[in-house]
């Protein structure tokens, strides 16, 4: 039976923090090494991770030092940018082009949800997967969700060619009204669809979690790491395919193998920690930014919001007071050239239709710009 760990590749190790597409290939390279020494095999990549270069580096890093059936691929046809129907195919090919991989394990429409949706149906995405399909170019079809469950329900009504679903699944957002895991899981079980969990460590926020929370873990099992629970978490359920962990160093992926290589499904009372866990979590949050950066391409502005609202979190964290690295930090990247303030923010709303977790982000600039440009 497949390992249920993927490797995602969208926070790819860097060798210049400010830079997307500095992606450190070496360790990168030896990453991949690893993930496949202990059995793994499934690489999560998009048109658009590391400002469109993540699949050329799954070339460099896997395709070109592996054997093609010793992995699998996924990719994803990136809905929100398309235009005219002739996209699809140069896409495509350029998806072909860039990874070397000859076809797709897994492709999947991505991150669907209720603005895009029209422009798939309209571009004919459906048609145009299954055609690949049918041609070789692609094993599995599916598709990334971030919305509510009556139109995944819609969906997967209109489309049970749909083999696989990619869902944002982790132990904070399974009950919240912006996510509504649970609601999308059980919608996928009721189509017969398996589920692929991305997110399951909440782009880092389940890695770094309150002093508390970190003791109820520590005390039922204290070697296994804070963020092993988040992944456990979401191999646990009964429906998930596989759970994919965005890797950015060999310490991650070390520990990820760890438990995942010979893995353990949670017990009752390891459930009941993660759902204390989540309690605790949610009442010392603030901005759940998950740090995908969907919402950074299209701003005209070019502000680096998910930085932002990670520094504006370590703030809140901290009692609400900078500390001077806080602020150098801030006044550094805001200074950068090409680069905008939080106070640059013209309230287009571009940002908002592209988040997947519906953040209000201009509320949220606001605040940034009153603490930290203050
Ligand atoms: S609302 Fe502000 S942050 Fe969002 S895309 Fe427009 S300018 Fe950028
Ligand atoms: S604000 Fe939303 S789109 Fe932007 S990085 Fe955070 S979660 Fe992603």
């Amino acid at each position: 039976m497949e390992k249920k760990l993927g490797f995602g590749c969208m926070r790819l190790p860097l060798t210049d923090p400010k830079d997307q597409t500095s992606i450190d290939i070496p360790q990168f390279e030896k990453m991949v090494d690893l993930f496949l020494e202990r059995g793994f095999r499934y690489f999560d990549t998009a048109y658009m991770y590391h400002d469109h270069e993540s699949e050329r580096a799954v070339r460099k890093a896997l395709v070109e030092r592996h054997p093609r059936d010793s992995f699998t691929i996924t990719t994803k046809l990136p809905v929100g940018m398309l235009k005219t129907e002739e996209d699809l195919e140069r896409i495509f090919h350029e998806q072909l082009e860039k990874t070397g991989a000859g076809f797709f394990d897994y492709y999947w429409l991505h991150n669907l949800n209720r603005e895009d949706i029209d422009m798939a149906n309209q571009l004919g995405c459906w048609e145009f997967i299954q055609k690949k399909k049918e041609e070789g170019l692609i094993r599995h079809i599916g598709f990334s969700y971030h919305d509510m469950p009556d139109l995944l329900d819609e969906i997967l009504t209109q489309h049970p060619e749909t083999e696989y679903v990619q869902l944002q699944i982790n132990y904070l957002d399974w009950e919240a009204d912006n996510v509504k895991a649970r609601e999308n899981y059980e919608v996928c079980v009721k189509h017969g669809k398996p589920v692929i969990v991305m997110e399951p460590v909440k782009g880092g926020t389940l890695a770094q979690v309150p002093a508390e929370v970190e003791e109820i873990f520590k005390e039922i099992h204290p070697n296994l790491s804070v963020p092993s629970w988040a992944v456990r978490y979401a191999a646990s359920l009964p429906n998930v395919f596989m759970v994919l962990s965005g890797m950015s160093d060999l310490a991650q992926l070390e520990d990820n193998s760890s438990y995942m290589e010979d893995f353990k499904p949670l017990d009752e009372v390891e459930k009941q920690a993660v759902f204390k866990a989540a309690d605790l979590i949610l009442k010392a949050a603030s901005i759940k930014c998950t740090a995908c950066r969907y919402c950074v391409e299209g701003c005209p502005k070019k502000i680096p919001i998910p930085e932002y609202f990670q520094l504006y979190n370590e703030y809140q964290k901290a009692g609400g007071g900078w500390t001077a690295p806080q602020r150098e930090a801030y006044r550094e990247l805001s200074e950068t050239e090409g680069v905008g303030k939080a106070s640059d923010c013209i309230r287009c709303g571009k940002c908002e239709k592209a988040c997947p977790q519906h953040l209000k982000i201009r509320e949220y600039l606001l605040k940034v710009k009153e603490k930290l440009e203050e």
